[in-house]
């Protein structure tokens, strides 16, 4: 559980670098050490049994708790302001712990029309065969939202930024459509990471990340977490991954710790260069449209401009002579690697129709805005000259 009021006396980057530790290290050792351990002994039979009544804090099970895994858990529902926070194997167990662990038969879902693939396949395919229901909805018009509650509706699922198209969702305005009927808002903040925007102090309920991406920074380890703005949920999601196992390996947690407190650092030179980029496109002739939220034109700019501390380093464009054009330039890009994934120190791209979203069909990825020449962009943190000179190049290539 976190103390709210020290993070006020606080900034963001110096809480990305000091929160999250031992409390009181062992042989002063300033990184937190990597507990590799299954299992925690107790002092004595009475001490192992108060620690399962909850009586007595203290590490029973890795799979329970971890004090390493405890110090990532800590450190990132700081940066997020929250309550609690459970760290997940991955971001897809963190999303299926709290879509699983609140949900049960007879639910109604509401989700954003613009998802992660796999968040949207999960939602549409796989949620009815536990009779939950869902609909999806564009989540970028409350009235729209508005229309699309039900009765039975528990839970309000949204991405903002979203990917790939970048669509931008307010949440204040979410909030006070759920609030007051008491369903519950859950944000997907992997895009956006709580150096950009903090879901919870908008009115979200939950957020969860892939903290594969911006939060560990490195392309290097796989890790989820969610984090919430109350006990009960917070008992509740506990209680899902401790019965059904989604959860991390201290090493995991160890690595991500580590990518946590670059964060500021990673997170502000990435977005200048996104944005940079993003004006280089926009004039380039072989260019025929660029979406980033950092553009005054993008239809999400205001509310991105009054939720959010910056716009990302996320962007996705398209190129003149469609699909053949834009594989032309993956091709022939020599500092984005052509990768699937986000968030890491290094430049990546990839094509949203035929790699992150074709397990959706052509329909519904028009209907998310996907079109087949949408080529996305993860902007690293690579000198901007080299980026922009590279897309320049590549881009030249194409007839
Ligand atoms: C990558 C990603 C996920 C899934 O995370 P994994 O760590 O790959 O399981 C969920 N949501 C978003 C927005 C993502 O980018």
């Amino acid at each position: 559980m976190q103390d709210r009021e020290k993070d006020v006396s606080m900034g963001r980057a110096t809480a990305a670098i000091h929160r999250g530790g031992l409390g009181t290290p062992i042989y002063g050792e300033v990184s937190v050490p990597i507990f590799q351990t299954s299992t925690f002994g107790f002092p004595s039979a009475e001490a192992g049994a108060a620690r399962f009544t909850g009586a007595e804090p203290g590490f029973i099970y890795t799979r329970m708790g971890n004090p390493t895994v405890h110090a990532l858990e800590e450190a990132v529902t700081a940066l997020e302001q929250g309550a609690a926070g459970h760290a997940t194997a991955t971001g897809m167990a963190a999303i299926a712990a709290v879509l699983l662990g609140l949900l049960g038969q007879g639910d109604h879902l509401l989700a954003g029309d613009c998802l992660y693939g796999p968040t949207h396949t999960v939602i549409d395919r796989e949620l009815p065969r536990f009779g939950i229901s869902a609909t999806f909805v564009d989540t970028a018009d409350p009235a729209r939202v508005a229309e699309a509650l039900q009765p039975n509706t528990r839970l309000l699922f949204v991405e903002t930024p979203a990917n790939p198209t970048l669509k931008i969702t307010d949440l204040a305005a979410m909030a006070r459509l759920t609030r007051e009927r008491g369903i519950l808002l859950a944000v997907d903040n992997t895009f956006a990471t709580p150096r950009l925007q903090r879901p919870l102090t908008l009115g979200a309920d939950l957020v969860v990340h892939s903290l594969t991406k911006y939060l560990n920074g490195h392309s290097d380890v796989l890790g989820g977490m969610v984090i919430v703005n109350q006990v009960e949920i917070s008992k509740k999601i506990r209680r899902f991954l401790n019965l059904f196992g989604g959860t991390m390996d201290p090493h995991q947690a160890w690595l991500i710790l580590r990518g946590v407190r670059t964060l500021a650092l990673r997170v502000d030179k990435a977005q200048a260069n996104a944005q940079k980029i993003a004006d280089f496109l926009e004039q380039h002739p072989r260019v025929e449209w660029v979406r980033y939220p950092g553009l005054s034109h993008h239809p999400g700019h205001d509310v991105a401009r009054k939720q959010m501390d910056g716009f990302g380093a996320m962007l996705c464009f398209g190129v003149k002579g469609g699909l053949a054009g834009g594989r032309m330039l993956m091709n022939h890009l020599r500092f984005f690697t052509l990768a699937v994934s986000l968030g890491g120190v290094e430049s990546l791209v990839q094509h949203p129709a035929s790699m992150t979203h074709a397990g959706l069909s052509r329909e519904e990825r028009l209907a998310e805005g996907i079109s087949d020449e949408m080529v996305r962009l993860s902007v690293g943190c690579e000198d901007v000259e080299d980026l922009i000179a590279d897309l320049d190049q590549a881009l030249q290539g194409i007839p």
